[in-house]
């Protein structure tokens, strides 16, 4: 239950000072539908209005005059402005209107009135000597000059809804919001010299000066921390909840030594602590909620398939699932034969079944007679049922939905739920995306991988990359061509792309195409035909398979490399370089390229590791969505800034484990308090907090 002292923030923003039903739409789409979502919009900056004289006017600068009304001079033609000229004793100003106020203008501000006026002072091009301003933010009588700002905050601005106006709002919402218990520690805000939170969100509306508004700011790193402690707590109860769960205990079983001494390779140390990671959980009674990360080929689906066969060896059945038909294919294909060869049952069942060989599977589930699934979407549809399902494996899971990962999970009793992902993620922010999960880092390659030489080149050198490949392909080589989607339009793109395979098509032999808008069918069979070496070159508008296996693929080259994250750069890259073969990815920009985006591609050129890449880029880029991290269930903060204040994310979530520790419940008087901040920000343990949830 919201508490009570929270209502005025809870309430519909038509509820402030100037919201009727034209501007409430405004005000939604810019902050929010309620009074709370005003309060916690940031400004975008500042301006200062210092007050001068004309003779001391600088151009270009929002400044404030006292000023005497010397006359109007009406438009004389319709489109002239209407304009009024003023005099403070050192020099004219021009007042202009481009709107017919005229005579109203007249009327509210005579000759000889004495007014203050504010604006951004010009001098409009081929009058040197005339100053004017356009459209005055202000123009008071005398006696009103102290009603002018000093210091005027700046919001985001939408269509319609003026930045001033938005700030009178912001100011409203400011003084409906009630002073709350303190639920910060009292220690550590007296150690950081922090703020109360009502102090905090008064520096952020009415900031005194510029540097109020820095994230570095103490009130701006109190707020910071306030949303980020609210999520940790949030995630850290969930996590809780979870471990409080049974699921079933299953032991390191017989199987998977078997299927281990099978392969024909030794596990590599990082696969080793990770399944060791695995067995714990599985061993534990409790269910597991693991995520298993690591590069592309870092060799997670062979971890996976000892899992696999764990269950197995107890009785219990597991289910994989690939958010791709081909996906699900190669992850068949790579476990079928070593747990077939232990006498286990594995199928696969995706869209593709049909009828009465779907029936057949289906029927084998139910009995237990196959103990794997391996498959898509098509896993989870309610005529699929497990006799006794305890694993699911979910790979690339930020491509499923909550809903639809619980569907699975819920066709069993206490399911374990391990995920896997290779999008690689800072671990300088892996709690704030996955701080309700166990995380098991895959962070080393299998022996024997050649890195993948890796160079930048302008786009006009495109003759010179086919030349080349077209030797390449001669000698049995394989290659993508990515043509990402880069304009606003999917058409163009298309186009593009089908452009860049007509013309490679001239140069090279077995050229093919697939892009999201085909039927997946008739893309599988390209990939399949690209998979068999009937294609050589690839050209893809999408990574949508950003998964598949073609170990004799060895040339990688992207267009607009420029614009793409580095860790999809990265992952796109690691679809190469799994052969023997030495492996080449070529990063086409269109010159001239920017410093930041240079430095960009040279550590992708350096760099082999995917977390290392993504925290390179995390510092270079600074704010904002980076590494395209709300595709992977980053969550929106609306005070925190993940870069800015990435050192007080391990502190929250150490703090959120403590606060746990002491007063599960959050029954204490703190605990009381930090209820409310769960509501303030939404997050509470049972709100979506992210799709690895
Ligand atoms: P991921 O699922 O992380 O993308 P995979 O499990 O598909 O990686 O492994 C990629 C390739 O590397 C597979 O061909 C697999 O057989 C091989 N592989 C996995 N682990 C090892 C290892 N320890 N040594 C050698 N090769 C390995
Ligand atoms: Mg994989």
């Amino acid at each position: 239950m919201r508490p009570e002292i929270l209502f005025p923030l809870f309430t519909s923003v038509s509820t402030l000072k100037g919201v009727g039903p034209r501007v409430a739409p405004l005000v939604e789409k810019l902050a929010g539908p309620i009074v709370r979502d005003v309060l916690f919009t940031a400004p975008s900056g500042l301006i200062r209005r210092t007050t001068t004289t004309v003779d001391q006017a600088v151009e270009n600068q929002v400044q404030t005059f006292l000023v005497t009304i010397d006359g109007h001079q009406p438009p004389h033609r319709l489109g002239q402005p209407w304009k009024i000229r003023a005099w403070d004793g050192t020099g004219f100003l021009t007042l202009v209107w481009f709107k017919g106020h005229g005579p109203h203008l007249e009327r509210q501000h005579p000759k000889s009135a004495r007014r203050a006026v504010s604006g951004k002072v010009e001098r409009p091009e081929g009058f040197a000597s005339e100053l004017q301003i356009a459209h005055p933010d202000y123009i008071v009588t005398e006696d009103k000059a102290g009603d002018i700002p000093l210091v005027e905050t700046v919001y985001p601005a939408t269509q319609g809804l003026p930045s001033r106006t938005f700030r009178k709002f912001a100011l409203e919402s400011l003084e409906r919001a009630p002073d709350l218990p303190e639920w910060q520690d009292a220690a550590w805000r007296e150690r950081e010299k922090l703020p109360s939170w009502r102090e905090a969100l008064t520096a952020l509306h009415a900031p005194a000066n510029e540097a109020d508004l820095s994230p570095l700011a103490r009130p701006r790193r109190r707020l910071a921390y306030d949303e980020l402690l609210a999520h940790q707590l949030a995630l850290a109860q969930r996590k809780a909840a979870r471990r409080s769960y049974p699921g079933p205990r299953i032991p390191a079983g017989p199987l998977s030594e078997a299927a281990e001494k099978a392969l024909p390779f030794k596990l590599t140390g990082a696969q080793i602590r990770a399944l060791s990671e695995i067995r714990g959980d599985l061993a534990s009674g409790e269910r597991m909620s693991r995520l298993l990360q690591g590069d592309v080929g870092s060799g997670k689906t062979v971890v996976a398939m000892l899992a696999m066969a764990d269950a197995a060896s107890a009785g219990l059945q597991s289910a994989l699932m690939a958010p791709t038909e081909i996906l699900a294919r190669q992850h068949f294909e790579t476990i079928a034969a070593p747990l077939e060869a232990l006498g286990l049952s594995v199928i696969l069942l995706t869209g593709r079944d049909k009828g009465a060989g779907r029936a057949a599977k289906l029927a084998g589930l139910a009995s237990g007679a196959h103990h794997i699934a391996v498959g898509t979407h098509a896993l989870f549809q309610d005529d699929v049922a497990f006799k006794a399902l305890a694993l699911t494996i979910i790979d690339e899971q930020h491509r499923f939905g909550v809903n639809e990962r619980r569907r699975l999970q819920d066709k069993g009793e206490g399911v374990h739920l391990l995920a896997m992902s290779a999008t690689p993620i800072p671990r300088t922010l892996e709690l704030t995306v996955f701080g309700d999960l166990d995380v098991s880092r895959i962070d080393e390659k299998p022996p024997g991988r050649t890195p993948v030489a890796t160079r930048a080149a302008p786009t006009p050198r495109v003759p010179e990359i086919v030349e080349r490949l077209r030797g390449a392909i001669a000698g049995g080589a394989q290659a993508f061509w990515i043509c990402p989607l880069v304009s606003e339009s999917d058409k163009l793109d298309l186009r593009a792309a089908e452009d860049r395979a007509a013309d490679l098509a001239q140069h090279l032999p077995g050229v093919g195409l697939v892009h999201g808008q085909m039927p997946p069918a008739e893309k599988d069979a390209v990939m399949q035909r690209f998979v068999d070496g009937e294609v050589s070159v690839l050209v893809a508008t999408t990574v949508v398979e950003v998964g598949v296996n073609v170990p004799n693929a060895s040339i990688m080259v992207i267009e607009h490399a420029d614009r793409f994250g580095l860790a999809q750069l990265h992952q796109l890259r690691g679809r190469v370089g799994r052969g023997t073969r030495e492996s080449s990815c070529v990063l086409l920009y269109d010159p001239p390229l920017s410093e930041v985006a240079q430095q960009r591609l040279d550590i992708l050129r350096r760099s082999d590791d995917g977390f290392e890449i993504a925290e390179k880029d995390l510092e270079l880029r600074g704010g904002g969505d980076p590494l395209g991290l709300k595709q992977s269930g980053f969550p929106a903060y609306r005070l925190a800034d993940p870069v800015a204040h990435r050192d007080l994310i391990a502190v929250a979530a150490d703090d959120a484990r403590l606060i746990l520790a002491r007063d599960p419940d959050l029954t204490s008087p703190r605990g009381q308090a930090l209820r409310a901040l769960q509501e303030l920000f939404d997050w509470k343990p049972t709100s979506a907090l992210n799709e690895a949830g």
